[in-house]
């Protein structure tokens, strides 16, 4: 490892999915101008290969979009194959696709459950195996998993006490997500393989805008730093998980929230 503290990706091909839009797409921009390739798995936007060819163009690398529902097992270990014929090997993956539903608790119905715990949990788990297994069968004793969160594993935020519309299936799909984090790095530290998870705090993204410009106000200046953050401000410590400078860091939870968790 160089002396100098510089996050470089070059040569790497990093797996983002989400990654054409919100949280995602600062990750995809962040990884390719540190020098990576980057595939974007995407669900169903319309413009995610320009978004992605265009990122390609932008820094220089190879950036390229894969339409793959993360909740479909063979399709997921189909197209994981297919990034790393086409653009890998894959060193890399942050598993970032989320959704929520955001209705009164007493509303939700099966089908709600199964939306998000398909994407947040069960997508997550078969994005990370699908790397893992080629990791794994390779003996690479390498590879990094990054998988997007939420401070909402720890909280229920205070929009919860105070509006009618609450997240129940959401905070408790991200609780799940974080324990999966642990377990995946127990599971598959000897193979060398880490998982880290990192958790938002209220990101400006699509995932916000349903809430109501006064309870946005209500939220933001309730936190310390009194503002939601901007998607770029999620990069830094991402990179750095995937990154060889945390070659010691496996299991950890980290909050990037404005401070948000100190104050509940
Ligand atoms: P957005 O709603 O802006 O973007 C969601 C992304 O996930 C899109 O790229 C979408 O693809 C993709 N996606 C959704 N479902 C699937 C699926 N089944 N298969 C493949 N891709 C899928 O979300 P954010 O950027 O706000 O959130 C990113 C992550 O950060 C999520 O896990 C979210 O829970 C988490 N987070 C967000 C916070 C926030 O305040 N915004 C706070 C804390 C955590 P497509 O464009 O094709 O639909």
């Amino acid at each position: 490892m160089s002396s100098a503290f510089t996050i470089s990706f070059a040569k790497q091909c990093i797996v983002v999915t989400g990654g054409n839009r919100g949280i995602g797409y600062a990750f995809t921009r962040a990884i390719a101008r540190a020098g990576g390739n980057v595939a974007v798995i995407y669900r169903s936007s319309k413009d995610a290969e320009e978004v992605a060819s265009k990122v390609g163009r932008e820094f220089g690398v190879n950036s390229k979009a894969y339409k793959c529902d993360v909740s479909e097992t063979e399709l997921v270990n189909k197209t994981f194959l297919q990034i790393n014929d086409e653009m890998g090997p894959i060193t890399g993956l942050i598993a970032n696709a989320g959704v929520s539903a955001p209705k009164p608790a007493i509303d939700l119905s099966y089908e709600d459950f199964r939306k998000v715990y398909d994407v947040n949990v069960f997508g997550v788990f078969n994005t990370a195996r699908a790397a893992a297994k080629l990791w794994i069968e390779k003996s690479h004793k390498t590879g990094s998993i990054v998988i997007t969160s939420s401070m909402s594993s720890q909280i229920i935020n205070q929009s919860a006490l105070n509006q009618p519309l609450t997240q129940v299936f959401y905070n408790s799909s991200k609780a799940a997500v974080s324990n999966l984090t642990k377990g995946l790095a127990a599971e598959w530290a000897s193979h060398g393989i880490r998982v880290n998870a990192i958790s938002p705090g209220y990101v400006k993204t699509d995932q916000t805008e349903y809430m109501e410009q006064s309870v946005r106000d209500f939220q933001a200046s309730a936190l310390p730093l009194r503002r939601f953050a901007e998607p770029h401000e999620m990069t830094g410590q991402a990179l750095l998980l995937l990154s060889e400078h945390a070659s010691y860091m496996t299991g950890g939870e980290y909050f990037v929230d404005g401070g948000q968790l100190i104050c509940q």
